[in-house]
């Protein structure tokens, strides 16, 4: 079917997560893992199409150049409406890269304005007289301001952006956008007219999303975090861009045993794992004994077992085993031997028959992914808000693929992907 949306994704998880949003729809969403190196036949495009990059801390000139070559592929892809997802807390350096990848965008789609709207009011993430809020809580008084590499320290949107970009920067606030469709869009006609290409939006509910979206329908690019681009679908529809009942996704049926694999150590991570261990056949990776004898025992395990049972192998730990890992092997080279181990596991299992797979911990899913040779994915069901459903292929085979950061999901996150495939 035709091309929508073409969206440009900062990071993996953070695609995964629009494309969720996206596939609330109903109609088909397809993501692909950085952009494709050949040029697609548009009859293979889905409704919307999503790239996910890595570029979110990389160098400014890095991240226009490989945004760039992602618009280009969705402009030959068929589309003409574009996307540019970042984080709901616009995680981003002091030089970028929202901003300058943003402007590159609006040059090369000849978008003469856009908006930013990171609010994503279901995730506690608003953003009210231009500064973003973090549940009650300021942006750079939230968890944020300790970011390892992203920390944020001023919670005005206005003043993050307008040193990220050349043209100037404005607000259209709450007031307006309260007052519906037409008030913004005269708001945004007057801020244009003042010479105002870059617009923070004000939201706080969904309906301020709804709003939002219907003014700026005209735009061809509009930026922000997955809850603005999630409101996109019901606009083109209400505009008869897509019918949305001849074109519902089909879920394939995927039959071949399940596995769950787990290199997260997150809070949420560490509850499901525990939740889960009771349940099903599970075994526990320790980083030192991989780093002396390999994964050649856990391939032993997972060998022995049934192909069709379900079962767990992780490598979640607490903190203070986490620490003792580090200190014993180094940072780097703990999460490496893990993601090393368990993509061989994942590579294994599907030799033996595993056709589902759950994933926990963002770095660990790019790593699995890689090693099964995944580049591209369609969207199917939602587990959790923000976790869908993901089928690829392997050669001839479909997979099923629950790619799952870490602190996504509830307790029972395993049981749930499971139940919403149909499968046990
Ligand atoms: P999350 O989404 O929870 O941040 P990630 O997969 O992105 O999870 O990151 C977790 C990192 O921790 C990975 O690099 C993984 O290999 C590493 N890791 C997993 N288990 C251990 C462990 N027991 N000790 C040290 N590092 C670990």
């Amino acid at each position: 079917m035709a091309l929508l949306l073409g969206c440009i994704a900062d990071d993996f998880t953070g695609a995964t997560d629009l494309a969720a949003l996206l596939a609330r729809s109903g109609l088909p969403v397809s993501l692909r893992i950085g952009t494709p190196p050949e040029k697609r036949d548009r009859n293979e495009t889905a409704a919307f199409e999503v790239i996910a990059l890595k570029c979110r801390t990389s160098p400014v000139d890095i991240a226009v150049k490989q945004a760039r070559q992602a618009l280009d592929w969705l402009k030959e892809a068929g589309a003409n409406r574009f996307f540019w997802k970042y984080c709901s807390t616009f995680d981003s350096t002091a030089e970028g890269n929202i901003g300058p990848v943003a402007e590159m965008l609006m040059a090369e789609t000849g978008a003469a304005q856009t908006i930013y709207c990171p609010a994503f009011p279901e995730n506690g993430r608003r953003v009210f007289m231009g500064h973003l809020f973090v549940g009650e809580q300021p942006l750079s008084e939230s968890p944020m301001k300790d970011h390892p590499l992203t920390p944020m320290r001023d919670s005005s949107l206005v003043r993050l952006l307008t040193p990220q970009v050349a043209g100037a920067v404005g607000l259209a606030n709450r007031d307006v956008v309260s007052r519906g469709p037409a008030a913004l869009k005269t708001r945004l006609d007057q801020l244009k007219g003042d010479g105002i290409q870059h617009v923070i939006v004000d939201a706080v509910c969904d309906d301020d999303l709804r709003t939002i979206a219907a003014a700026s329908f005209d735009m061809p690019l509009l930026t922000g975090g997955s809850a603005i681009a999630g409101q996109l679908p019901r606009s083109y529809m209400e505009h008869e861009l897509a019918g949305l009942s001849q074109h519902r996704q089909a879920v394939p049926k995927v039959a071949g045993g399940s596995i769950v694999l787990s290199g997260s150590c997150s809070a949420m991570t560490r509850r499901q794992v525990a939740n889960y261990a009771g349940k099903v056949a599970s075994l526990r990776l320790d980083p030192i004994a991989l780093a002396e004898e390999g994964a050649g025992t856990a391939l032993e395990w997972l060998r022995q077992q049934s192909p069709d049972a379900p079962k767990l192998i992780y490598a979640t730990a607490e903190p203070h085993e986490v620490r003792q890992a580090q200190e014993r092997l180094g940072r780097d080279k703990a999460g490496r031997i893990v993601e090393d181990a368990l993509s061989e596991i994942a590579r294994t299992a599907f030799d033996c028959g595993t056709r589902r797979f759950v994933v926990a911990g963002g770095e660990t899913s790019g790593a699995i992914t890689q090693a099964l040779g995944v580049t591209h994915l369609a969207i199917g069901p939602e587990i959790a808000p923000g976790v869908p459903w993901t089928f690829a292929a392997i050669g001839e085979e479909t997979v099923a693929l629950a790619l799952k950061s870490g602190n996504f999901g509830e307790e029972t996150f395993f049981t749930d992907a499971f139940g919403r495939l149909g499968a046990t």
